[in-house]
């Protein structure tokens, strides 16, 4: 768009750019307030098994429901509260919500919530001490909680950041490499990190293309090579299942068995319903 302003000047704008940060000092006046007013909601989508669909799992993914009636998604607010550093608390929240949402409905033992953590939030001096201060709050086991790192963030990980996942392993949390593939140098990373489970980026499905499923079926056989687990993300439609199947992926996401959905209604939809806890 172009404006006229006064003869011989023009400025020229773009609606959407203006939009946008009107939108983030919106947020940034707003995020402080949001926690307390239990504004960010825990939404769960399932994982599951491809050779048979069984529910293995849920990841957690934050959506943000403002004053004004506005529902934010991360993609809006996330960078901007790593910016801040804010993205600390806003992880420890989703943490919370999901141990208590472990806690209600008593979930199996083999039955995971993967939780997203942002660089910053792992680089934070006191995360492996509130980590399991929650976890004790709620007396979470271990077993039910896997933490998800993207793969860009392992790049920059400090040493002593390295030791703590580190240590976190050895204690018997689960660490997944997310987005992988998404970045540059995924490979590299393999030999100098090592976690349990690699998140194949959902890109490789939404984008299909023949090389593109060729990628996906290296990854995998890497994942089984190395000894890890692998799941692919982005799992549309019954062909997306039938290459799985084919390329021998174990497990996978996306919205063919659904899309993130709010807590109350994956355990209604999801979870057995003679695990349930009542009162
Ligand atoms: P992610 O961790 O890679 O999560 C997967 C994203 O893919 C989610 O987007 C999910 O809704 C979307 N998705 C799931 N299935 C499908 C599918 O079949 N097709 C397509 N096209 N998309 C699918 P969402 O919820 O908008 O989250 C975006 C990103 O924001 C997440 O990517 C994660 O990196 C970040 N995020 C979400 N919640 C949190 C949080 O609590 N803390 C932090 N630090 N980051 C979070
Ligand atoms: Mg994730
Ligand atoms: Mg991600
Ligand atoms: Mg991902």
């Amino acid at each position: 768009n172009a404006k006229a302003i006064g003869k011989n000047c023009m400025i020229w704008y773009d609606q959407n750019l203006l939009d946008r940060l009107n939108q983030d000092n919106l947020i940034l006046k707003q995020m402080h307030r949001a926690l307390a007013q239990h504004q960010f909601q825990m939404y769960l989508q399932p994982q599951f098994e491809v050779s048979t669909l069984k529910i293995i799992g849920a990841e957690a993914l934050v959506r943000w429901k403002m004053d004004n009636g506005t529902f934010l998604y991360p993609d809006d607010f996330i960078s901007l509260f790593e910016k801040d550093g804010y993205i600390y608390e806003l992880d420890f929240e989703i943490l919370e919500q999901a141990c208590r949402f472990i806690k209600t409905y008593n979930v199996a033992s083999d039955f995971s919530i993967s939780v997203n953590f942002s660089r910053v939030t792992i680089h934070h001096k006191q995360f492996y001490q509130r980590l399991h201060d929650v976890l004790e709050k709620y007396k979470t086991p271990i077993g039910n909680i896997e933490i998800e790192i993207t793969e860009s963030a392992f790049h920059d990980l400090s040493n002593g950041s390295r030791a703590i996942l580190l240590k976190l392993r050895e204690e018997g949390f689960t660490i997944a490499m997310d987005d992988f593939g998404s970045g540059y140098s995924s490979l590299n990373l393999l030999d100098s990190i090592s976690v349990d489970v690699l998140k194949i980026d959902k890109f490789f499905l939404v984008e299909r293309s023949q090389k593109r499923e060729m990628i996906i079926g290296l990854i995998v056989d890497i994942a089984k090579t190395l000894d890890m687990k692998v799941i692919c993300e982005g799992v549309e439609t019954e062909d997306d299942i039938d290459l799985l199947r084919k390329l021998n992926c174990p497990l996978g996401q996306g919205y063919y068995i659904s899309k993130p959905i709010l807590a109350q209604q994956f355990a209604e939809q999801f979870l057995n319903h003679e695990r349930e806890i009542h009162g």
